[in-house]
């Protein structure tokens, strides 16, 4: 048996024959060889897949030998074995073919393979056309007479073997050895090529699934998406948002950037939506901007609330944004719920206030019946009470000062549940009348003292003259709303210090607890609407987190600002706020 793996060749004497045994070297011979290579390469450059490539390759094999089979090992995670057989095979016979491609693969540098893994992997490709008949007996009593092993190279780099098998003794022609080798060149590159177009197209199919894919993830949103180029153009958006825009009736085939459109456009949201795009071509996010997308007579506006992100380009060497992607949000429901708790809550507060005001106003006559009574006893009979204070009288008085100060408190919290959405659209009025700063104070502390056993109250004031043009009620609901909270904050109780002092020609009021104080990252989200501290949004510590979302935007509306530290001691917090002295001529009295 001849079995052998045949390395590139150097050139031999015999390889000079031609393919019928002739001298090579006459014009004839050569023109044939060339005329028959031609042929070969066509055939291989024609080829649209390994099998077209599999039976050129037969093709020009049975031109040169008998042949049994034909094997081509490729490598590759997984490695790939065609067996292309001439005729049928018997099992014996594959068995050994899979052990002889197994120790040649060995040789050439092949990764380790064995014979069991050849046989399981195996793609068998008989093509009809070059399968010839054989008898069962001639199909069992067949053996392997001669292989030979060709490494599959293209430019020094082994990318396979080409096996051939054939059951007579010889069969393979050390003479034609360089033109076979010649063959399974031409297959290695055909092969390489068919792979290299499978892999492309399997990544074009892949890309195309997953761009599918994408389109239809994009359609099905609930929200509006819209792409545009670096102008503001739009150049791609979907099912939602295409709705949206034909209500504005805008054409977005034009490649015309959205605030050119929105020129000329009667559509307002188209504007705002303008404006935002072009914030974002600015390298800006926008998040949750609410637009509103059709007129403001309909009960609950149609209203859109748009997040608008700069695309970037992936090489990074442009600095602006090469476009804008934006996500459109229906938030018309959540604003009708907004709405109905709105009206709700209003309504519920309205009915609270007029008994309250019963309450407070009966209070406020009894406090100053026991008042008055107590110091006509005092003037009157010195000698029948020699201690005021041990008068029932002055049981009374005192209930009541709780009374008083806890109706103040209800009064606060109806007044910032009525006040809440006029405050978040700042749409409420302040009246501007001229009192004192310090007596507002004062008042504001005694009535919080009269409810706070447990805490110690002190004000100080730095100012003499504490005139001030403001509104009243409003700083009063300021005030009692920080006060509020440095007793409830504080539970186990403790100083409360109240400071009015002047600063860069303002009032400036503290109101230091010794409370369970605030971390500094939450500083400004406990000014935002039904924002509460989650270890404070416990019953333990009662509220509905609207107290200083008002009292910010009143002293906001006053041309002031608040804010608060921590104490230096690590105890408690300290509210600033500040209250010009007098309105600025700018119309802050509105
Ligand atoms: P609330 O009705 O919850 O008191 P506020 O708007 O008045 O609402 O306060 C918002 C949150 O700020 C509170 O829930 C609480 O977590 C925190 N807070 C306010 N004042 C203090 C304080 N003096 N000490 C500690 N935490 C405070």
């Amino acid at each position: 048996m001849d079995s052998s793996v045949h390395p590139r060749f150097p050139f031999i004497e015999s390889e000079l024959r031609s393919f019928h045994g002739q001298a090579a070297d006459t014009p004839t011979t050569i023109s044939q060889e060339m005329e028959y290579i031609n042929t070969i390469g066509k055939r291989f450059v024609a080829a649209i897949d390994r099998f077209h490539v599999h039976r050129a390759l037969l093709a020009a094999l049975q031109e040169r030998y008998g042949l049994a089979a034909c094997c081509i090992l490729l490598k590759g995670d997984p490695f790939e074995l065609f067996i292309i057989p001439c005729h049928p095979l018997s099992t014996s016979f594959l068995e050994e073919m899979f052990q002889k491609i197994a120790s040649a693969a060995h040789v050439i540098d092949f990764p380790l393979v064995s014979a069991e893994q050849l046989a399981n992997s195996a793609y068998f490709d008989a093509p009809d056309e070059v399968v010839e008949y054989r008898t069962q007996e001639d199909i069992e009593g067949a053996q392997i007479g001669s292989v030979l092993n060709i490494p599959l190279t293209i430019e020094n780099r082994i990318i396979g073997m080409l096996s051939l098998f054939d059951v007579v003794v010889g069969a393979f022609d050390t003479n034609l050895l360089k033109l076979t080798s010649m063959i399974a060149d031409y297959a290695a590159v055909a092969l390489e090529n068919t792979r290299l177009r499978e892999r492309e197209t399997a990544l074009w199919r892949q890309a195309e699934h997953e761009r599918q894919r994408l389109e239809l993830i994009i359609n099905s949103m609930a929200e509006g998406l819209l792409i545009t180029d670096a102008q503001g153009a739009i150049v791609s958006l979907n099912q939602f948002a295409r709705c949206l825009l034909a209500q504005a009736k805008i054409d977005f085939q034009t490649a015309m950037p959205l605030r050119e459109v929105a020129k000329k456009s009667n559509v307002l949201w188209l504007h705002q939506l303008a404006n935002v795009i072009d914030q974002g071509l600015m390298g800006k996010t926008a998040m949750n901007q609410e637009l509103m997308a059709s007129g403001r007579q309909e009960i609950v506006p149609l209203t859109l609330s748009i997040s608008v992100a700069p695309l970037h380009d992936v090489s990074g060497k442009r600095i602006l944004p090469i476009g804008v992607v934006a996500v459109l949000n229906d938030v018309t429901s959540t604003k009708q719920v907004e709405q109905l708790k709105d009206e709700f809550i209003s309504v519920v507060s309205h009915e609270l206030r007029t008994p309250l005001t019963a309450i407070k106003g009966y209070t406020q006559h009894l406090i100053r019946r026991l008042e008055r009574r107590l110091r006509k006893a005092r003037t009157t009979q010195p000698e029948v009470t020699p201690s005021v204070t041990d008068l029932p009288e002055n049981y009374d008085l005192h209930s009541l000062y709780v009374m008083q100060s806890q109706t103040e408190h209800l009064e606060r919290l109806v007044n910032d549940l009525l006040d809440r959405s006029r405050m978040r659209e700042n749409q409420f009025t302040l009246e501007y009348t001229t009192f004192y700063f310090a007596d507002l104070l004062a008042e504001c502390v005694r009535l919080a003292q009269a409810s706070a056993e447990q805490h110690t109250f002190s004000f100080i004031i730095q100012q003499q003259n504490t005139q001030v043009v403001a509104d009243r009620t409003r700083v009063s609901q300021v005030i009692g709303n920080i006060l509020d909270n440095a007793v409830k904050y504080s539970p186990q109780g403790g100083e409360v210090v109240v400071r009015l002092e002047e600063w860069e020609g303002n009032y400036l009021v503290s109101v230091m607890d010794q409370g369970i104080g605030v971390s500094p990252e939450l500083f400004d989200h406990i000014f935002e609407r039904f924002y509460r501290i989650h270890n404070t949004a416990s019953r333990e510590y009662a509220g509905i987190g609207l107290g200083l979302f008002v009292a910010k935007a009143i002293v906001d509306g006053h041309g002031g600002k608040i804010w608060l530290t921590n104490n230096q001691h690590g105890i408690g917090t300290t509210f600033h706020f500040t209250i010009p002295r007098k309105p600025s001529s700018k119309g802050d009295a509105s």
